[in-house]
């Protein structure tokens, strides 16, 4: 009879960014806790160093910076914010500023990936950022992804999912981060669990309880 092996269990994708900085991009606070909290938390999980960066503050802009740290903490990144003194939207800003400030982030943090907002949105903003992150692809090299339209509607634009992230160890972090941004939900009466069902539904396209989706821009297989 001949011995059975246990089954070796795969290498953890994430674990290549042990040691190494990722940088995720959100136009406003709040957006990368809902965009890829999950995958954020496991990424920082693993021993990545996760900056997460924050171009604008449309509004209470004291809460709001409170509140994006609060959500980094549970995560367990850090925050970076672009424009921490005015009150503003992206699209205040000229391109060549955004682009500008996107090239600094890489400059400053090298990192080996960027997350970005998908072109796959309605808002503007968003769609500005993820414009000025496939720019500074010419810099020098990281991975590129995308994660998905934040906004609690469902709307019809083509994201195209190309890789998911099981966050099912980490799915209370994320709803707990999501949660810190209150004066986004609790002060205006809307709940968060939406959120929660989105995750599952995404886990329930690749067999495990709660996902998360990302386009990829880009990816080096060592
Ligand atoms: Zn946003």
């Amino acid at each position: 009879m001949s011995a059975k092996t246990a089954p070796r269990r795969a290498p953890d994708v994430l674990a290549k960014y042990a040691g190494q900085t990722v940088v995720a991009v959100g136009a406003h606070p709040d957006d990368l806790e809902l965009g890829l909290g999950g995958t954020l938390k496991r990424l920082s999980d693993a021993g990545a160093r996760v900056v997460m960066a924050v171009v604008s503050i449309p509004s209470d802009r004291e809460s709001r910076i409170k509140e994006a740290n609060a959500a980094a903490r549970i995560l367990g990144g850090e925050t970076h914010f672009l424009t921490p003194d005015r009150t503003m939207r992206v699209e205040d800003l000229k391109n060549h500023e955004l682009v500008g400030m996107m090239d600094g982030l890489v400059k400053q943090y090298e990192p080996a990936a960027l997350f970005t907002h998908s072109l796959a949105n309605l808002h503007k903003d968003h769609k500005l950022v993820h414009e000025a992150c496939m720019s500074s692809q010419r810099l020098r090299y990281f991975d590129l992804f995308c994660y998905p339209p934040t906004s609690c509607h469902a709307i019809n634009v083509q994201f195209n999912a190309h890789a998911y992230i099981d966050i099912s160890p980490v799915i209370d972090a994320k709803m707990r981060a999501i949660r810190m941004h209150s004066t986004q939900f609790a002060r205006r009466g809307l709940k968060t669990d939406h959120y929660r069902e989105a995750s599952s539904r995404v886990g329930q396209i690749v067999g495990v309880p709660y996902a998360e989706s990302l386009e990829i821009v880009r990816m080096r297989l060592n």
